[in-house]
């Protein structure tokens, strides 16, 4: 792991685009700053294709996508992504309506299981947008303990469920993606960029462990400060890491890279 100030021009020059985490990377506490919004401005103008890969809800995606000066979004750790054209916004999934409505009710079971189970298994306030996944607070509006989020992942894991975990929530599905993958898919799919192309030209910039496929996966990554606490449970880890946390790290970050291509 090197400073972000260690980021070598030409890699800097070489970059097309940047892949973003939401919570605790952009967002500072859930709030949108004028420092990371006006980063992602000049990330922009410098050039670079912006995308959101991020644990939030597919309804999140469907009103940031409009909102933000992105070139995709994806949501639900991977398996729904958005995109919005003079057309209007176009949600993207691989699965059809019936698996879709076969995966909610495997969910809506796994849920009263581990409610039963768990007295701590709090749903997310916005499980409500959500098209693909189950997410728990674990970090948002309650704290709970690491050792109880840990049993509640080897329960749903044991029936069969994926499991990821952010800064503020715990998600249970039944998809196959990951941050890596499903941006990959989206890159390929609706922007006709070739994957191993995306690897090496696309960054990636997040927190926490539910971030790990992204750090594992692109060639170059960044990290805010405050991923500090989850350096030792990543196997890969990211390759630059800001001074700062946060949207600050993220503002740092961004500063760094246009800095660099110059
Ligand atoms: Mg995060």
């Amino acid at each position: 792991v090197f400073p972000v100030a260690q980021l070598p021009a030409e890699k800097a020059k070489q970059l097309r685009g940047l892949v973003m985490d939401l919570d605790d990377t952009v967002l500072d506490h859930g709030r949108l700053l004028p420092n990371a919004l006006s980063a992602m401005y000049d990330a922009k103008q410098a050039g670079l294709s912006l995308l959101v890969a991020t644990g939030r809800a597919a309804g999140w995606g469907e009103v940031l996508i409009r909102l933000l000066p992105l070139d995709g979004m994806i949501t639900e750790n991977g398996s729904v992504a958005f995109t919005c054209d003079s057309g209007g916004v176009h949600r993207h999934e691989r699965v059809n309506s019936e698996q879709r409505r076969q995966r909610r009710i495997r969910l809506a079971s796994l849920v009263s299981d581990l409610q039963a189970t768990f007295p701590e298994a709090r749903l997310a306030d916005d499980v409500d947008l959500r098209y693909s996944d189950i997410a728990f607070d674990v970090g948002e509006h309650q704290r709970v303990p690491k050792e109880i989020v840990q049993q509640m992942r080897a329960f749903a894991e044991e029936r069969g469920a994926r499991t990821t975990v952010s800064s503020v929530h715990f998600h249970c599905s039944f998809e196959w993606d990951d941050k890596a993958s499903g941006t990959l898919f989206f890159l390929s799919k609706q922007r006709q960029v070739d994957p191993s192309y995306a690897l090496t030209r696309y960054a990636f910039v997040g927190d926490s462990s539910n971030d790990a496929a992204g750090f594992a996966a692109f060639r170059t990554s960044f990290a805010v400060a405050n991923v500090r606490p989850y350096l030792s449970g990543l196997s890969i880890p990211p390759t630059y890491i800001a001074t700062q946390e946060r949207a600050a790290g993220f503002h740092e970050i961004i500063q760094e890279l246009i800095e660099k291509r110059r």
